[in-house]
Parts: structure tokens; C-alpha cells; sequence
């Protein structure tokens, strides 16, 4: 009997990827199912950025490099935000690190002690009340339904701020909901921040390029320049760029922050893989128009989704403004069907139907699930057709 320890005990796998892993083992006992279950885009890495890392490697650039990431690959951070956000930061102020999770992993490492407060938003991204408690820390939800578009009032933050709250997570546009706050609606939040300084805001912003609304992407240091000294940005090349493979993420905040991130890392990982570095600086700083292209792809596939979607009975969505996500209403269906819980609609549908989601409970909110169209429009037809004849089958 090995006796592990009360950290790892303390936390669940990823959910999301247990929902892919069953899809994939039905599939391998010859079962036809569509996993619409997926967190990454279905394109490949275009091919500017494979060649810059295939240069990289030719060149040499195989070794060890500094903690925090290479010179070019942090200036081409540092010019993002830049070019992107109009928010000016220093070398000192920016990390590279293995990914986004590695960099949010890293923050709360740095951040937190046991005993304190986490304010996340419901739904919300897998991870962040894991990692929470991996650190010792207290995840506090905070509900966000449909009737409100998935995103937290003045009020609602207000109400969960204690005395011990040192963090507050923001994901916009979310994962996993696709909808994204306005400037206005986070100028009301930065309202209540200021009167609590203790609090430190994670903006994770690692969908920032997949929108489509009509306002241009913002975030709480571009509505709130007064805040950005206790908000730290966490982003990545992942999904904009569809390099989730190369594990790229990085983060922007105050110094003595982002060094005792650094601190952390020069003692677990050391330094991301230099050669998908490289391959990330001619990401940020090459043509852009890639993005373009697949994003155009994901609203076009949304526009027919969220269509398609609130024709079938018993199934509810709001439009997302961005990611590749879909976070369905499903409490009709489930009474139509009899399944007393998401997860067990989400059991019914990937064996009577054949189609793998997500259940809204993974994500901290029940009577939902996640879609995915990180995957062909062809694909998607099928998938609604299904879904539709298993709400149909059942009276
Ligand atoms: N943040 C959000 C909201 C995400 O959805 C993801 C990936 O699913 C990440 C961060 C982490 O991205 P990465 O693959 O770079 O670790």
C-alpha cells in the first residue's frame, strides 16, 4: 500500500482529457464516435513557424538557455503586448514557460500560501481550482449561468472577497463558455478591485486572439492602467497560434512577481524547450494573417452550431464571441432523457449516440456541457444530427 501524499490527494485528473481518453477507447473497439471533447485547434502549426524551428535546430540552438526564456522570444513578448494591448513591459517583467498552465502553475506557486482565498469565476477552465489546491490554497466559486452570458457581476465579486482573498482568476473569452467580457463590464469589475489592494488579478488571456465580437479584445490592465501593477497576464502560443505540442505559454506582471515565478521554475523545470522557443518568436513576431484564417473558420463553425444547437429539443445556447467552444444549456434534455446528472447525459450520448462532450460539472456549473468545434464542419452535421435523434428517440 503506497502512501501518497495529501497534496496529490487533494486534486482530480484533468476531466477533459479523461472524456477524450473513453471516446478513444470506444473508437479502438471499432465504435464510429466523434469526439467533440477536444481543447485544441484541429489546424496544423503553419508552416513559417515549424520552419523556424526546424532552422533552430540546424543552427544549433539545442542547449540550455536562460530560465525565463530567450532575449528575441521575450522581446517578441514584450512587442505583442505592445502592438496588441498598448501596455508597455520590460524584460524583467516577462516569463517564458512551458506552456500557459506551466505559467499559471508557477503564479500560484509563487503567489499563495495555505490558508488563502482564490476567487474563480463558474464555469470555469479545468485547472484553476486544481492547481489551487495543489498549492494548499481555497478555490471560492463563483457562479456565472447562461441568463448572465457566463460572466460575474460587481456584485457577485464584491460578495466573494474576504479578508483572505488574495487572487481573483479572469478568463475572457472564456474557456469554457466562448464568451468574453466588454471594457465596460471589466471597468465595473476593476471598480470593486480597487477596494480591495490586497488582491492579485490573474487575467488569463490565452484565447484573446480567437473573437469575433464587435469590440476589440480588452483586458483589466488596458480599461484599468491603475491595476496593472497587481495583475499579472498569462497567455501562450497554443491556440492562436495551434501550437499546443510545443508548450509555449508565457506571462507579464509586476517584477518582483514574475521573478519569484522565475525562482520557481529554475528549480522544477528550467528553461521551456529551446528549440520550440524559436519557433515561437517567428510565431509572435511573423505574419499574423494565419490567425485570421483559422479564426474565420471557428466563427463560421460557431454561427452554424449555436443554430443548429437551440433547434433540438431541450438544448439552450447563448452566442460565444470567441474560442472554439460551446457551453450548451442541457437541463431539458437531461429531464427528457431521465439522466439525473450532466455527467450521466454525457454517459447516455456517448453511448447511445456516439458523441463525446464534455459535462458542465468538469467545469464547476451543472446542467451544462462543453461542445468543441475544433473539428470540420462536416464533422459538426453529424454530431447535431445525432444529438438531435437522441433527443428525438426519447419522450
Ligand atoms: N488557459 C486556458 C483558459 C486554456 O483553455 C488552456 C488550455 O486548454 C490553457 C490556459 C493552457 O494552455 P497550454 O496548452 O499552453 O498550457
Amino acid at each position: 500500500e503506497y502512501q501518497l501524499s495529501d497534496r496529490v490527494n487533494s486534486i482530480q485528473p484533468s476531466p477533459t482529457l479523461a472524456v477524450t481518453q473513453k471516446a478513444n477507447e470506444l473508437k479502438q473497439q471499432g465504435h464510429d464516435v466523434i469526439g467533440l471533447g477536444v481543447g485544441e485547434p484541429d489546424f496544423d502549426t503553419p508552416e513559417f513557424i515549424k520552419q523556424a524551428a526546424i532552422q533552430a535546430i540546424h543552427d544549433g540552438k539545442t542547449k540550455y538557455t536562460a530560465v525565463d526564456g530567450i532575449a528575441e522570444l521575450k522581446q517578441a513578448v514584450i512587442d505583442k503586448f505592445k502592438r496588441d494591448n498598448k501596455l508597455d513591459y520590460q524584460a524583467d517583467e516577462i516569463i517564458v514557460s512551458a506552456g500557459g498552465k506551466h505559467s499559471i502553475f508557477n503564479l500560484l506557486s509563487a503567489w499563495l500560501n495555505p490558508g488563502d482565498e482564490v476567487i474563480i469565476p463558474a464555469p470555469y477552465w479545468v485547472s484553476y481550482p486544481d492547481m489551487t489546491k495543489l498549492v494548499g490554497a481555497k478555490p471560492v466559486i463563483v457562479q456565472a449561468g447562461i441568463e448572465q452570458r457566463f460572466k460575474i457581476t460587481p456584485q457577485q465579486l464584491r460578495a466573494a472577497i474576504t479578508d483572505k482573498t488574495r487572487l481573483m482568476f479572469i478568463n475572457s473569452p472564456s474557456n469554457p463558455s466562448g464568451t468574453a467580457y466588454s471594457a465596460d463590464e471589466l471597468r465595473a469589475l476593476a471598480e470593486v478591485l480597487r477596494d480591495y489592494p490586497n488582491v492579485l488579478i490573474a487575467t488569463d488571456d490565452m484565447y484573446e486572439k480567437i473573437l469575433w465580437s464587435q469590440e476589440p479584445f480588452a483586458n483589466l490592465p488596458m480599461v484599468a492602467p491603475d491595476l496593472k501593477e497587481r495583475t499579472v497576464i498569462l497567455s501562450g502560443v497554443s491556440k492562436a497560434y495551434a501550437m499546443t505540442g510545443w508548450r509555449i505559454g508565457y506571462a507579464a506582471g509586476p517584477k518582483k512577481i514574475v521573478a519569484a515565478m522565475k525562482k520557481i521554475q529554475s528549480q522544477s523545470t528550467s528553461n521551456p524547450a529551446s528549440i520550440s522557443q524559436h519557433a515561437a518568436v517567428a510565431a509572435l513576431s511573423g505574419d499574423q494573417s494565419c490567425i485570421d484564417t483559422m479564426v474565420n473558420e471557428f466563427r463560421h463553425r460557431h454561427d452554424y452550431l449555436i443554430d443548429a444547437l437551440n433547434k433540438i429539443d431541450g438544448i439552450n445556447c447563448v452566442a460565444g464571441d470567441g474560442t472554439f467552444y460551446v457551453f450548451a444549456h442541457i437541463e431539458e434534455l437531461m429531464q427528457k432523457v431521465g439522466a439525473a446528472t450532466d455527467v450521466e447525459l454525457c454517459e447516455k450520448l456517448l453511448t447511445d449516440a456516439k458523441v463525446a462532450l464534455v459535462p458542465g460539472s468538469a467545469f464547476g456549473t451543472d446542467g451544462y456541457c462543453r461542445l468543441s468545434f475544433a473539428t470540420s464542419l462536416d464533422v459538426l452535421r453529424e454530431a447535431v444530427k445525432r444529438i438531435a435523434e437522441f433527443s428525438a428517440s426519447s419522450v
